[in-house]
């Protein structure tokens, strides 16, 4: 069974006294567990608005989200968050850690809103070190560079074994060097967690190495590779 199914997805928004200014418009996409996607496109075209209605941050006009054969976009909004914290991991361009606290307490962060607390700091401290930072957990965000800030921030976003990550141009705001080595690693961790993988880029770089490339343009997905 698909991971993720969008049927038919359409996103309007109001414009002017009586106007709607189309954003998203008949988009369709199937991923299979353990699929990567890129989506690109330029600029204002929608492709934040498309990953945040997969994410259930936001919502479609017209059309179906099915998450594991079940259709999120019926869900209510507790429902949507329970949802959210369990099945999904996000990943943004700015990082988003809490200044004040550690490396393994903003790894633990969704964790603790989950209620596990079990072997969630076991995890937190094998995936750090799967991502090179088994001896930054007690460091503050303050204290890394821009490219560790950020693999802590897919730490975190995996420490509830998401079944799928979202991550929204995950290295806009790092270097190309820091780019790379975080593309390796979201491809790292692919293969070893087997999570399925949409993101939102404009890194070329990136998004070859996704298994399917989507360009989102004129409010239509398109399949480029
Ligand atoms: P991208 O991620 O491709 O840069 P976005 O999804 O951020 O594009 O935005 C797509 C379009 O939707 C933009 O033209 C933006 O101005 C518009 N948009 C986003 N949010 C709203 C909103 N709440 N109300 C009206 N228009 C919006």
């Amino acid at each position: 069974m698909p991971i993720l199914v969008l049927e038919n997805i359409g996103k309007t928004y109001p414009s002017g006294p009586n106007g709607t200014v189309e954003i998203l418009k008949g988009v369709n996409l199937v991923m299979e567990p353990s699929q990567t996607c890129a989506i690109v496109g330029p600029s204002g075209s929608g492709k934040s608005t498309l990953l945040n209605i997969v994410g259930t941050l936001d919502f479609s006009t017209t059309g179906r989200v099915l998450m594991d054969g079940q259709d999120v976009s019926m869900f209510d909004n507790a429902d949507k968050a329970v949802f959210r914290n369990r099945r999904i991991g996000f990943v943004f361009q700015l990082h988003h850690l809490l200044p004040q606290c550690s490396v393994l307490e903003n790894v633990l962060i969704p964790a603790i809103v989950n209620k596990d607390t079990g072997d969630a700091e076991k995890r937190a401290d094998a995936l750090l070190e799967t991502v090179g930072l088994g001896d930054r957990r007690n460091h503050r965000p303050g204290q890394l560079s821009g490219g560790e800030r950020q693999r802590v921030a897919v730490v975190r976003a995996m420490i509830n074994n998401p079944k799928i990550l979202l991550a929204d141009e995950p290295t806009g705001s790092l270097d190309n060097s820091g780019a790379e080595k975080l593309g390796d690693l979201m491809v790292k961790l692919n293969k070893q967690f087997g999570m399925t993988l949409l993101v939102v880029t404009h890194s070329e770089s990136l998004a070859e190495r996704m298994d399917m490339i989507y360009e989102l343009s004129s409010a239509s997905l398109t399949r480029k590779k």
